[in-house]
């Protein structure tokens, strides 16, 4: 897509701009950049007006008996952001940090997200607030239920489809499958994304968000006269995304320095085995125990002196705080919304090359379009047949933004919002207000 498919209307009244104040909330982040853009596109303020707003937030208590014979109740949300462009997309994160801001903004950027790489996918996110380490599986698998069962109404292969996100993976994807199944009476595997492939599972889902910052990284670097095959990396989070995002750029011929998790980070200027550091994870949860390198602190992983930094954890990592003393040259968002919005122009004024997380961590998300058209024909594609097709959505979608930030004038976190509303403000535009 090019730039003459904007859509361009009567100038946006914005409304009070983002203050730093409010830095770390992180609907607010979302929102000043989608201010920045709507403002660049001079998007109908209609259409403006639908964009900010999810579509339907869900607060559930989910009552679970605990091991102990207690029972506990946690707060659960689902959020679904918009469905203009096709049934809402996006993970379920247990966590002792969510908030209803916090899902309403996941769920905002997975629409961004999906357009922006063209899956014909709305937002949408989940989260149940708690502690997933202080649980027994059996815990964790009534509580999967019971939230599942709290937020049905809304679920579907046709309406909204959840995948795995922080603290969540295959297993937990399984249950939801399950739950959902058993209520309708028959098996509905396109129901959720991300789950084992004895499930119906796509083969390279679970590796797909890190190789798709591999390939983000690769172009990034190609743009700026540089090669992965010496670039040197640091990598915040080393789960999901982190640790396949370390594997992926390590065997594609960059030296990753620098790995840490929430029990703190290593340095090693010859090169982490990353192979190895992923073995220990998988045994022992996190990389706690595993002393190669020298230990740093994750504020020191973040400023170091790397061609590439990929914070891969959670939001709000680069703040005002920080951004100055960042010297990595590329940045490559695996997280959603590590960096904060009055972080952005600090790091445009140093020239750091930022792959704003919309794109950087969407090869996620690509793979899960694939499970859900695989599911829905009832026929499997090899793994190389994945790959192939991420690799070929992930390059498009790159030089697409990279050229409208070039053509523009304006940075790739801004070009990509505007890649990403243009597309669904041009689905609002077609569909009309039904009233
Ligand atoms: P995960 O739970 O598998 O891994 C999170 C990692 O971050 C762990 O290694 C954890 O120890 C580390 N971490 C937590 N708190 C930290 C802290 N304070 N400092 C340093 N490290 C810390 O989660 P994930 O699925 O890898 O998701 C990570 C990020 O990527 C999230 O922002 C998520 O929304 C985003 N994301 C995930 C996917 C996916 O496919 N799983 C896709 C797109 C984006």
């Amino acid at each position: 897509m090019t730039t003459n498919t904007l859509v361009r209307g009567r100038r946006t009244e914005l409304p009070a701009t983002y203050s730093v104040a409010h830095e770390e909330n992180p609907f607010d982040a979302m929102a000043a950049r989608l201010d920045r853009a709507a403002a660049e596109i001079e998007l109908d303020p209609g259409i403006y007006r639908i964009l900010r707003q999810p579509e339907r937030q869900l607060t559930v208590a989910i009552p679970v008996r605990m091991d102990s014979g207690e029972i506990e109740v946690f707060t659960g949300h689902r959020v679904v952001h918009n469905t203009a462009r096709g049934p809402g997309k996006g993970g379920i994160r247990f966590d002792t940090r969510v908030s209803l801001d916090e899902v309403s903004a996941l769920a905002a950027w997975m629409t961004w997200k999906c357009a922006v790489v063209d899956v014909p996918f709305g937002g949408a996110k989940g989260g149940v607030l708690c502690d997933p380490f202080s649980m027994s599986p059996g815990e964790l698998e009534r509580l999967t239920r019971r939230y599942t069962s709290a937020i049905i109404d809304g679920l579907g292969p046709d309406s909204d489809v959840p995948a795995p996100d922080v603290n969540t993976n295959e297993r937990v994807m399984a249950w939801v499958m399950d739950t959902y199944s058993m209520h309708v009476g028959h098996s509905v595997p396109a129901v959720v994304t991300g789950k084992p492939v004895a499930l119906g599972g796509s083969l390279g889902r679970r590796e797909a968000t890190g190789r798709g910052c591999m390939i983000a990284t690769r172009e990034a670097l190609s743009a700026r006269g540089m090669s992965l095959m010496r670039a040197t990396v640091a990598v915040q989070g080393f789960g999901n995304v982190g640790s396949d995002a370390a594997l992926q750029l390590s065997r594609a011929g960059a030296r990753v320095v620098a790995i840490g998790d929430r029990t703190g980070a290593l340095y090693d200027a010859r090169g982490i085995d990353v192979v190895e550091a992923a073995a220990w994870v998988r045994r022992h949860g996190t990389l706690e125990g595993y002393v190669k390198g020298t230990s740093i602190t994750n504020d020191e992983l973040l400023t170091l002196d790397v061609d590439v930094l990929v914070p891969a954890a959670l939001e709000n990592v680069i703040t005002t705080k920080n951004a100055a003393r960042v010297r990595a040259k590329i940045i490559c968002e695996g997280a959603n919304g590590p960096t904060t919005a009055a972080a952005d122009p600090i790091l445009e004024e140093n020239g750091v090359f930022v792959i704003p997380d919309i794109l950087a961590n969407a090869g996620g998300v690509t793979v899960s379009y694939f499970e859900w058209v695989q599911n829905r024909a009832g026929y499997a594609w090899t793994e190389t047949v994945v790959n192939e097709r991420l690799e070929e959505t992930m390059v498009r979608s790159f030089r697409e933004v990279h050229e409208l930030s070039r053509t523009r004038q304006v940075s790739m976190r801004t070009a990509a919002y505007m890649l990403a509303m243009s597309r669904v403000a041009a689905v609002h535009e077609l569909r009309g207000v039904y009233a």
